[in-house]
């Protein structure tokens, strides 16, 4: 289970919730209950909903109850409908195969006695925190709130583990020992673990997606941990363009060509394979409907953009991901929610499933390499499938997330 000795240790001091007998407890659980809701607020994907279950079925089993508290949406000031998590309590319900009952609200004496009402078994939803300023803002005395109305807080949500946010990391202060990890953060961390300080070489990361400039500090900070780093996306045409390439009408940031340059230098200095595409498919308008052609990547014409990688670079990428042994995977090879350009994300994502049955160790993880597992049906072809978004990209920075800090210290 463990790639190292180093490994075990690190997971062994994490304080899991395995470690706790919830027995005639009350467990506090901060969950990430932030789902995509359609036009008639119905549940469009409820992988984070069924990402929360063992954790809760745990507390239930040993005997104890639970009150769930998370964010829902972005509301601006105070309580709207839309954002409200009673919309979620009917399907929480089903899933979990038990009543969930529901309080119209997070703290205030309403929450306090159904709180105090609570049996073992029993499980009770709180309403949105975000319905609350306090709540982003870190605020102590809405966290103690929080803190008194259970015997254990356990944090649950990754998602929201880069935030120091009253129920992600400030609540810690005021519950002394009595706090844990649920099991989608343990695993979150420990699937991490497993690039950041224990991937076995070599080690590749394959950047894609749109803009060379939001993924600047990741890839900086992985030059020191990887041997290849692999670039697709949007963000090729900047790197080909500051080599002095034609990239026609492809996305560039213009301001940034300086920058791609001194990430190429750097991976020469560092001894890192930086491998750039050698020829794009092309189209010549942003749409499924375009017309297409292919070309060296850096012999794109007027009037036409690269929208994904072609031949040549799907087997050289092949080739590098089946000789690694840890692969990290943000960001697609083009734009894939087109069909006519999903090819190369989909032949990376097969690459990636070949090493993995292979023995390689492979993490998918930010929000559209996710949604590109999703869409080829390949969630189960790959070792891990990180739900984390931003907090996934700040632990791969090497950056303490306030909510793992919260829980260890
Ligand atoms: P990001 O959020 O930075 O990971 O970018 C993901 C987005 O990048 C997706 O919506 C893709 O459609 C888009 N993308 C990928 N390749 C290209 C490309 N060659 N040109 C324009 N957009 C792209």
């Amino acid at each position: 289970m463990f790639s190292s000795t180093k490994q075990k240790a690190y997971f062994c001091r994490m304080k899991t919730i395995d470690q706790i007998n919830f027995e005639g407890k009350k467990a506090l659980v901060r969950v990430d209950f932030n789902v995509p809701l359609g036009e008639n607020l119905e549940i469009t994907d409820d992988t984070r909903i069924c990402a929360a279950l063992p954790t809760i079925n745990k507390i239930l089993s040993d005997g104890g109850a639970v009150i769930l508290m998370s964010h829902l949406g972005r509301p601006k000031k105070g309580p709207e409908d839309k954002f409200s998590l009673k919309h979620i309590v009917n399907h929480l319900s089903d899933k979990l195969g038990h009543p969930v009952k529901f309080v119209n609200d997070c703290v205030g004496d309403e929450v306090i006695s159904e709180a105090d009402r609570l049996k073992n078994g029993d499980v009770l939803l709180l309403e949105n925190l975000r319905f609350y300023n306090e709540e982003k803002a870190g605020d102590k005395t809405f966290a103690e709130k929080l803190s008194t109305l259970a015997d254990i807080y356990v944090n649950d949500a990754f998602g929201t583990a880069h935030r120091a946010h009253a129920s992600t990391a400030v609540i810690a202060d005021f519950v002394g020992n009595n706090k844990c990890f649920g099991y989608v953060m343990a695993n979150e961390i420990n699937n991490l673990e497993k690039v950041v300080n224990e991937g076995e070489r070599p080690i590749t990361a394959i950047m894609g997606g749109a803009k060379v400039s939001s993924k600047i500090t990741i890839i900086n900070k992985l030059m020191d941990k990887v041997d290849k780093i692999i670039i697709g996306g949007g963000m090729s045409y900047t790197f080909v363009k500051a080599m002095g390439g034609n990239v026609g009408a492809s996305l560039v940031e213009n301001d940034k060509l300086d920058l791609a340059l001194s990430l190429i230098a750097e991976a020469k200095e560092k001894g890192v394979e930086l491998l750039i595409p050698v020829d794009s498919l092309n189209a010549d308008a942003f749409s499924n409907d375009a017309n297409t052609s292919v070309s060296d990547i850096d012999k794109v014409e007027d009037g036409w953009m690269g929208l994904d990688i072609s031949d040549k670079t799907k087997s050289l990428y092949r080739e590098a991901i089946l000789s690694s042994k840890t692969i990290l995977w943000n960001g697609p090879m083009g734009v894939f929610e087109m069909d006519k350009f999903a090819e190369g994300t989909k032949f990376v994502a097969n690459a990636i499933a070949d090493a993995t049955a292979q023995g390689s160790f492979s993490l998918v993880g930010g929000g559209d390499s996710v949604a590109a597992v999703k869409k080829f049906n390949m969630q189960d072809k790959v070792s891990y499938v990180s739900t984390g978004g931003g907090a996934m990209l700040e632990y791969l920075e090497g950056k303490e997330l306030p909510g793992v800090k919260a829980i260890n210290n």
